[in-house]
Parts: C-alpha cells; structure tokens; sequence
C-alpha cells in the first residue's frame, strides 16, 4: 500500500519519519486496518504533509535542516484517544471496592450515601491545587501508554461553585500538560443531599445558572449528564441538553449502564456525538443511534469492576453501523481503569470485539466521539501529527498484551514528548 499526500507545500519539511511500519486507522481501507510497511511520515508545522512508502519520500523535500527520526520497523499509530474519564476526583474509593467484593452492590452503596456522594465530599474537601497534582499524574499515565488526546469530565462538585472550580482546574490541566485535552461539564452526575427532595430546583440550578457561566468564562468543550434510575430522568437531562444546545454545545449522554432506561433514544434524540456505556440498550435505541450518527462508546473497565453480566448489544452496533469506540472510564468509584490499554484489552475479552475494532475504537471513531474526526485520529495528510510509536508489529498487539508497555514515542502536534518514570516530561526543545 502507497500512499501519497497532496503535493500542494514547497517547502523542506521540518520533521520525518521513516522506516515505520504504519497503522493509519483511515476510513475506506479495504481492511480495517491496513498496515504501511517501510513508510515514512512527513510533517509541517504540527500537521503530516505527506504519507507514504519510505522510498517514495520525495527527497527534495529533505535538507539538512529536516530532522529524521529512523523507527527501526517499529510501528507507528495515530495517538490514542481516551474520550471518556472522570480523572479529576480527590480521595478515593477502595473500601467500597471491598464492600462490593462482599457483595453489596453499586446501587446499593450509591442509595446509602456511598458511591459518587462520598467522591463528591472528598473532591470538595481537596484543594485546587492538590487535585490538579493528582490529575496531571493519572494524565501521564495515559500518556506513557501512546493517549495524546483524552477527555476530562466535571461532575464532582455538584454545585455551582465548586463545579466551576472543577471546570477550572481541567482547563489549567489542558494548558499546562503536552496533550489535546476535551472539557466536558457533567452537569448531572448525581443529586447532593442539600437537594434531595428538590430535584427539579437541582436541574433549574445547572441549567440556569452552572451552564452559562461556564460558557461565559470558556471553560466548556461538551455536555454530559447520567441517564439512570439512580441518577437523572431522561425528561430532566434533556432540559439539560436542550439548554446546551441553545448555545451550540454538543452533547453526549451515560446511557443504559445498569437499565434500558431509554438513554439511547434520549442520545439519538438530541443528536449527541456519543451515547456511552450502553449494556441495557435495546434494538429501537441502536437503530435510533445509527440513525443519528452517535458513537456507541463502550466502557469495559466498569462492567469488569462491577462484574456487571450484560454486555452491550455490538452485534446491533455491527449490524446498524454504528461506530464503536472504547474508553477506561477512569474514575474512583466503578472504574479505577487508569489504562487505555487494559480498556481495549477488556474491549476484546469481556465485550467480544476483534482487536481491530478495539484499535479503530481508541483512534478514528474515539476522535469522532469527541467532534474532533477532522483533525486528529487517523494518520493522513492534513491531519496534527499526533502519533504513537510502538515496539509491536502489529496493532492487533494493543489488545493482547497485559502488563505490558510497548509504547517507545508519544508524538503530539508534530513534537516529540519526552515521557520518563519521575513522571516529568519535556519538549524535545525542536521539532520532531
Ligand atoms: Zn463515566
């Protein structure tokens, strides 16, 4: 396979790599993975200006001001995409964890003032400070496994303060950390206590207040809200969407974890870009996802923490087209997965997908949950040059491997990310 970018630029270029072993994750291969062998990448001010067969480089474009990155046959994928955590949190939840092992269960926990209420109280009780030292540690976990762009989700705070704090602490994450990071308001997660009893003065809270002044300061990429019964109806996270959406911001919904309650249909709905979860959805509500072009992003990391038994409907998925994406869900309560390789593992274990599937769902469709398919999450020209470089043969390797960190380069905007275990990180102080 040979490929060959539009030669519309003239000038040298800045950066190339070559003697890789190319996984692009394009859209249209006759495969769904469909390798380059003995390519080469070229790249211009962040973005690839050219893909190709090494020796089909065009060479004019070389001079001694281009820096040449030999990968010596590693392979080489487009930057993962973790489109679904909860990483900023203060405390943790590893007695429950415990309690579940005894066999209470996540419900059970949740009502008696356990589960996202004791993670609400602790990321209060945490310093600014303190939670964006941890969440810039768990940020470069992701990373050493090849994530150059990943989502961030609010939803701790539960109220307008300190969901604005929360906001704020992501958005200083996303300018001090080399990495793309997604801002997303989870808007209704959980009721707190001091509104139990007042569910609708809770949404009108969010809605009416929360969400534009988090608009207004710039903190807001995506909207998110929990569909369940022991969160938030489907007539109360569309008040939610429907506000958002009057100021243009896209949505997405955690959908059908633990009851076909509907979440589908609330997603394809409101149009969202993904409807996440998904084990309880029904055939209506996967016809009415295909229909609306949403994601199906799955998240094994909890259904394994909460040895949950129904898995999502992917032969539905397969069968409708909708596109699959994985995700670790990171967060303290029902996924402490801080891994996007165990995800894809799990991906392929527990939920049956073919580890091309799990690679095309943490790069191109994972890009599409999160609105961002023009510009990241394939390896093509015009793309960012976000790229991962593997000591694997093949990304069928992602899924196999446990325990295992094949990662050798993380590459994000055309820069090389230096990644080393006292968890600091450089620039490469040029480009490439
Ligand atoms: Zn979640």
């Amino acid at each position: 396979v040979s490929e060959r970018g539009e030669d519309t630029d003239l000038s040298v270029f800045e950066s190339v790599w070559t003697n890789a072993r190319i996984a692009t994750a394009k859209d249209g291969d006759t495969d769904l993975v469909s390798i380059i062998e003995n390519g080469a990448v070229a790249i211009n001010n962040g973005r690839i200006v050219w893909i190709g067969r090494t020796k089909d480089l065009p060479i004019h474009k070389v001079d001694s001001g281009t820096v040449i990155h030999d990968c010596m046959g590693s392979l080489v994928t487009p930057g993962l995409v973790d489109c679904h955590t909860h990483l900023v949190f203060g405390g943790n939840r590893s007695r429950e964890f415990e309690l579940r092992l005894q066999g209470e269960t996540y419900e059970q926990i949740a009502r008696s003032g356990g589960g996202i209420a004791s993670t609400m109280d602790s990321t209060r009780n945490t310093s600014s400070a303190e939670l964006e030292h941890q969440a810039c540690r768990r940020v470069l976990g992701l990373m050493h496994e090849g994530v150059t762009t990943l989502e961030i989700k609010s939803g701790y705070g539960m109220d307008v303060d300190q969901e604005l704090r929360l906001l704020e602490v992501i958005n200083k994450i996303s300018k001090v950390m080399p990495v793309r990071i997604v801002r997303t308001l989870l808007g209704l997660h959980a009721l707190p206590s001091e509104f139990s009893g007042h569910r609708d003065q809770f949404v009108k809270v969010i809605c009416e207040e929360l969400l534009p002044t988090a608009i207004s300061r710039d903190l807001v990429d995506l909207v998110d809200a929990f569909c369940e019964s022991i969160a938030f109806t489907s007539e109360e996270c569309s008040r939610f969407f429907q506000k958002a959406e009057s100021f243009g911001i896209p949505v997405r919904v955690h959908a059908d974890q633990f009851s076909d309650g509907g979440g589908a249909e609330l997603a394809a709905e409101h149009s969202a870009i993904s409807a996440d979860h998904l084990e309880y959805t029904s055939e209506d509500g996967v016809i009415a996802m295909a229909r609306s072009g949403t994601a199906a992003v799955l998240l094994p990391g909890s259904f394994y923490y909460l040895k949950e038994k129904q898995i999502p409907p992917i032969d539905s998925f397969r069968k409708y087209g909708v596109p699959l994406v994985l995700a670790t869900d990171a967060n303290p309560g029902s996924s402490p997965v801080f891994s996007i390789l165990s995800a894809i593992n799990m991906g392929c274990v527990l939920f049956g997908m073919t580890p091309e599937e799990a690679f095309v769902g943490v790069t191109r469709n994972a890009a599409a949950a999160l609105g961002l398919q023009s510009e990241i999450g394939t390896l093509e020209v015009g793309k960012i040059a976000d790229m991962a470089v593997w000591e694997l043969e093949h990304p069928r390797e992602l899924a196999y491997w446990v325990g295992v960190n094949p990662c050798r380069e993380v590459i994000v905007g055309g820069d090389r990310i230096h990644l080393s275990v006292t968890d600091r990180w450089t620039l490469d102080g040029q480009k490439g």
